[in-house]
């Protein structure tokens, strides 16, 4: 339960505990070299404290330990009935702990408040719960064999994994690979995003108070280039789970195949599309999803939808409401309840937005909103944008632009819509809306990408499978049951029956 609606989290803020130190073997430790780095407010561009800067030597720290507590067999081979009430007491603490951790959260990455008590106090626990729940319902196989033998398919933790976290939903990525892999069995090994370090150290912390074992879950805070890649590289790190840029996930195959040849699960980039049909009704609900789906997290988010492709029949008025709606954003103070869109996340992103504005500009498209910096904060803000008549070739239109920049095309068939929404090297998500099924169907089917969502701007739920075809993703998925094949291996075990 989060405090009311009314509630200052200011007053949080200034005594909440900032986390410092990498989490190592059940304790907080600094870094071996004694490195730290400057861990900013996004919002303010004031320093929050220092991190200490994990490198190699602290990543094989974290693996010895993640390695030993997995073939002590403490949590590995823990009857299932105890993994899953381990798991429900970590939701429940952090449903108990979901303000102190939104306010964090808020402080590290510029994300709203509103935002953060809803992925902390309800997904992020909602996910430790689901998949806890799932531990004592997973069932082996059995093979059809004839009367000699007796087949047995099982399933095993693959071991100790190693996660590397972005910084747009910084505990709610967490959730979404260390909750599948603790689940399974498996020690894990995350580093978050240098920028966002905070909430996953205070869950490592809240992992032990549930009576996770320690060594089971170590967080090691550093700089990609570093601690990422030294994760990345480890021979005895059995799988790597990635979300972030295209171009990262890349490194991630390279240190793969340079090192152990472990498996390694990619969700990356995406320029996904929203598609308005003809019969779509232009209401209040479209209007609020088209602005959701571009400017929600300010646009920092895989799945955004900023390629808005609409009927050249409801353009004129889809556009108009659109622009209504983006204008009336509440961009602000995170800490402040009322407030729908924060900073981007660092001064370099904000600039990198900004270059794809002035890009929109050159190429010729109508800039009809925003575009500029922020005028009234100190922090890293963008004005949420709009841009009319883009058309597919511009740059706004096909690079991952990751800012609160909703672009505007238009097309007469829907099959020329389907060319259009196809033509990325991406295929993470889409959003269809129209009354017609058939074409809803027809479109959804047809589309190349892991989610398509009907007539509301989703990305589904703890209990769908996430992921992206071509550029966006491997063959793995977060989320689901599915999740759970990233962290599991399979076992055969055939047994000659000689009687
Ligand atoms: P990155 O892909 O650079 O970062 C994601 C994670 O990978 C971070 O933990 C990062 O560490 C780490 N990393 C960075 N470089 C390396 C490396 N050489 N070896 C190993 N690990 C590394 O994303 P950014 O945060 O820099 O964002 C850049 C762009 O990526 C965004 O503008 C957006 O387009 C896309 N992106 C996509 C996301 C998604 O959800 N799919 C999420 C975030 C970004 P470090 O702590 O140093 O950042």
């Amino acid at each position: 339960m989060t405090k009311a609606e009314t509630f200052d989290y200011h007053q949080i803020a200034a005594s909440v505990r900032i986390p410092q130190n990498a989490f190592i073997d059940g304790a907080f430790v600094p870094a071996k070299s004694g490195a730290t780095f400057e861990n900013l407010n996004p919002a303010t561009a004031m320093p929050l404290g220092p991190v200490a800067s994990c490198d190699a030597a602290d990543v094989d720290a974290a693996v010895k330990s993640a390695r030993r507590a997995f073939n002590d067999g403490a949590w590995s081979r823990a009857a299932p009935e105890h993994r899953k009430g381990v798991l429900l007491k970590l939701a429940e603490l952090v449903r108990a702990n979901a303000d102190e951790l939104a306010t964090l959260e808020s402080l590290d990455s510029g994300k709203t408040i509103s935002d953060c008590l809803n992925e902390i106090g309800n997904e992020v626990p909602a996910f430790f719960q689901w998949y806890a729940e799932l531990i004592d319902k997973s069932f082996g196989k059995v093979a059809p064999t004839d009367e000699s033998a007796l087949a047995v398919i099982v399933k095993e933790p693959i071991g100790v994994a190693g996660v590397v976290l972005p910084w747009n939903f910084p505990l709610l990525m967490a959730a979404w690979k260390a909750a599948p892999a603790l689940a399974c069995g498996c020690s894990v090994v995350i580093k978050p995003a240098e920028q966002t370090p905070l909430t996953a150290l205070r869950l490592a912390e809240l992992a032990m108070a549930a009576g996770l074992p320690a060594g089971v879950l170590n967080v090691v805070p550093g700089f990609g280039e570093t601690a990422g890649q030294a994760i990345g590289r480890h021979s005895d790190i059995d799988v790597v789970s990635f979300t972030g840029s295209t171009e990262v996930g890349a490194y991630f195959l390279r240190y793969s195949s340079e090192s152990n040849l472990k498996p390694v699960g990619l969700e990356m980039g995406g320029k996904s599309p929203f598609i308005v049909l003809e019969d779509a009704v232009i209401d209040d609900d479209l209007i609020s999803n088209a602005v959701s789906a571009a400017c929600w997290n300010g646009g920092q988010n895989c799945s955004a939808n900023m390629r808005q492709l609409v009927h050249e029949t409801v353009k004129d008025e889809f556009l108009a409401k659109v622009v209504e709606k983006v204008r009336a954003l509440k961009v602000g103070d995170p800490l402040d309840q009322a407030t729908e869109m924060g900073s981007m996340i660092t001064a370099e992103h904000r600039e990198r937005v900004l270059g794809y504005v002035e890009s929109g500009r050159q190429e010729g498209a109508k800039l009809v909103l925003g575009g500029s910096k922020h005028p009234d904060f100190s922090g890293f803000y963008v004005e949420p944008t709009v841009f009319d008549a883009v058309t597919p070739e511009m740059r706004i239109a096909r690079e991952e632009i990751f800012g609160p920049v909703l672009g505007v095309l238009t097309f007469s068939d829907p099959e020329d819509a389907l060319k259009i929404a196809a033509d990325t090297e991406y295929g993470l998500h889409a959003t269809v809306f129209t009354k017609d099924i058939d074409r809803a169907l027809h479109l959804a089917k047809r589309l190349p990408c892991g989610t398509v969502s009907v007539n509301k701007f989703t990305e589904g739920d703890v209990k769908t499978p996430f992921g992206g075809y071509r550029r966006s993703g491997s063959l793995a998925r977060d989320n689901g049951t599915e999740a759970m094949d990233q962290y599991l291996q399979t076992k055969t075990i055939w047994i000659n029956i000689t009687a």
